[in-house]
């Protein structure tokens, strides 16, 4: 057994067969055959070794014509490799004695020397000898099973995605009903990959480091997205441990949610919060109102490009705004953010062709919006016209200054008088309000609060940017860090200005889901947060057991220290006292 720390991002627990999606992203499949096609399957293996040998001589022969034998040797010595006796007959004999899959049998055998190479030490004949052994693997599924393999969207069986890393469109795609947990090698806390896992309730755990060396499709795996633990090859006693609390973890949450639903967010003092969600697709609407939520505070819209060629229609805009609309009905708050495309999200879409060397500081999000203005006024078309069936409000994101506001207002203004021209309904006064997760916006908050009517301050992108360490590199997840004494004092600063405008202020970066920071937000002047759906009956919870004197307190004392450990370890000691059961 071993045992891989990560970072946690998406809770629960999860115990199943491997799927190893490799660096390249081809999948190593699990698949057995039955005794009857073990002789084709043998067949077919043979015939993959030869093709892949035959291939590689081909390449030696043009590569030698143009560049020169001793390059083209390398490929004469993966011919070698691909006749290799170990490989051919430990492949075989796995088939024959499992039934296993030519792919499935290629995969093991390949790890099975790869890890007799690590064993034997490292020198550098043995790691070039492990990525020839990578690359013939690669070769070898992709003669059996296609360029592309089976597509992650067609998986059928339970298991648990194990990647180098996944973006947010595959992320997107997998089903929670088949795909159980994910953990990959690379990734942040806050990467939007992670914030995916969370919006569709599936364990995950990020950032592991490297893992797919040691393992094969179909062995089984425990993801722990509690404690971001990845368990390798568990023993009997760890199963049983993780099999009971996956049991207790699917019981009591049911209960809690039950239990939790229909109380307020109040304080022990009777100071009224408001727990929102966040969400990214229209479907989880409806998981805002199982958790009770009071609204939703984060439409992510950017999501309706997932796995999209074409821009989404005004017309595909509009039913999503409309049935998350409906959905919350007029009581509840929905805050439909502008498209946030760019970054990490959907680069390749229309309208975003261009290759940026560092996107994150790039064309991203209100910047792309104001320069691509037809696609942002498809937008805001289908926003107003949905504005009559509920209580929508429109925020704007990644605004770095007061000009920027100013234009996005004044386009909106111009959309408004399109409207109104054809006399298309909607509502005149729909709040408007800015995410702030941009230093500058931080530091400039007292000016723009006197243009909107709210703040969201999206600590994601704030803390990525104010400490310049990307969200999505775990080599600098210790770096990426809420806690850092400079964020509290850019949120101070924030929640000041906006109390001082008298406009709301809300939390919806992952840190508003983190229990260890209510008290500190709350004694710094927050009333409202939003979250993953999943987090909101833990976060009523606390809410219910905090006071508002001791959170300012906390807060005061947070605020006097000098390092991001000594605000993790004050903050986790802070949350103990009032609730001695809360998790590290
Ligand atoms: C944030 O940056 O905190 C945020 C909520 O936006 P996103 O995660 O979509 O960038
Ligand atoms: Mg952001």
């Amino acid at each position: 057994m071993e045992i891989r720390r990560g970072i946690a991002v998406s809770p629960g627990v999860a115990i199943g067969p491997a799927l190893v999606l490799d660096t390249e992203g081809i999948l190593i499949p699990i698949r057995s055959v039955s005794t009857q096609e073990v002789d084709g399957e043998v067949r077919r293996l043979r015939a993959a070794l030869a093709e892949a040998s035959h291939l590689a001589q081909e390449k030696q022969r043009t590569l030698s014509a143009k560049l020169g034998k001793e390059i083209a040797d390398i490929f004469a010595a993966h011919a070698g490799l691909y006749e290799d006796p170990i490989l051919v007959r430990d492949a075989e004999a796995l088939i024959r004695a499992n039934n296993y899959s030519a792919e499935y049998a290629v995969s093991r055998a390949v790890r099975a020397i790869m890890k007799r190479l690590d064993a034997a030490g490292s020198s550098p004949l043995a790691t070039r000898l492990q990525a020839d052994f990578v690359d013939l693997e690669k070769q070898l599924l992709i003669l059996l099973q296609g360029a592309s393999g089976q597509p992650l969207s067609a998986i059928t069986e339970p298991i648990i995605v194990l990647a180098h890393d996944l973006t947010p469109s595959e992320t997107a795609i997998l089903d929670p009903k088949t795909v159980h947990a994910l953990a990959t090698e690379s990734g942040g806390a806050t990467s939007h990959t992670a914030i995916m896992a969370g919006a569709l309730e599936i364990p995950a755990v990020v950032g592991v480091g490297r893992f797919l060396s040691d393992i094969s499709g179909g062995d089984t795996v425990i993801v722990d997205g509690y404690q971001g633990l990845l368990i390798l090859d568990p023993d009997a006693e760890t199963l049983q441990r993780y099999m009971e609390l996956r049991f207790r973890d699917q019981t009591t949450s049911g209960l809690h949610q039950v239990f939790q639903k229909n109380i307020p967010a109040e304080t022990k003092d009777g100071v009224r919060l408001h727990l929102f969600g966040n969400i990214e697709f229209p479907g989880e609407a409806r998981h805002c109102l199982d958790r009770g939520a009071d609204g939703v505070g984060l439409y992510r819209t950017e999501f309706l490009y997932v796995n999209k060629s074409v821009d989404p229609t005004e017309e595909e805009h509009f039913q999503a705004y409309q049935t998350v609309l409906k959905e919350l009905g007029p009581d509840r708050p929905v805050v439909i953010r502008t498209l946030d495309l760019g970054g990490d999200k959907f680069v390749g879409m229309t309208g975003l062709t261009h290759h940026e060397k560092n996107p994150f500081l790039g064309l991203r999000s209100v910047r792309l919006c104001l320069k691509n203005q037809p696609m942002f006024k498809t937008q805001l078309r289908a926003i107003l016209r949905a504005s009559v069936y509920g209580d929508l409000r429109i925020m704007f994101p990644m605004v770095s200054t007061a000009m920027e506001l100013r234009q996005c207002k004044s386009i909106l203004r111009e959309v408004q008088e399109d409207l109104e021209e054809a006399r298309i309904p909607f509502k005149s006064d729909i709040p408007i309000g800015t995410m702030i997760e941009v230093p500058s916006a931080a530091i400039m908050a007292d000016v723009l609060a006197r243009q909107v009517d709210f703040f969201s301050i999206g600590t994601n992108d704030l803390v990525q940017y104010t400490l310049a360490a990307d969200r999505n590199n775990e080599t600098v997840a210790d770096l990426y860090n809420a806690a850092d004494p400079s964020i509290l004092r850019l949120l101070q600063t924030v929640i000041r200005a906006a109390n001082t405008a008298e406009i709301d202020v809300t939390i919806c970066g992952e840190m508003s889901g983190e229990p260890m920071y209510m008290q500190l937000l709350l004694g710094l002047g927050v009333r409202q947060f939003s979250a993953t759906p999943r987090k909101i009956p833990e976060l009523k919870r606390i809410v219910r057991q905090l006071c508002l004197a001791d959170a300012e307190r906390v807060a005061h004392e947070a605020l006097q220290l000098e390092t991001a450990r000594e605000v993790t370890s004050y903050l986790r000691e802070q949350l103990r006292r009032i609730l001695p059961d809360a998790p590290d």
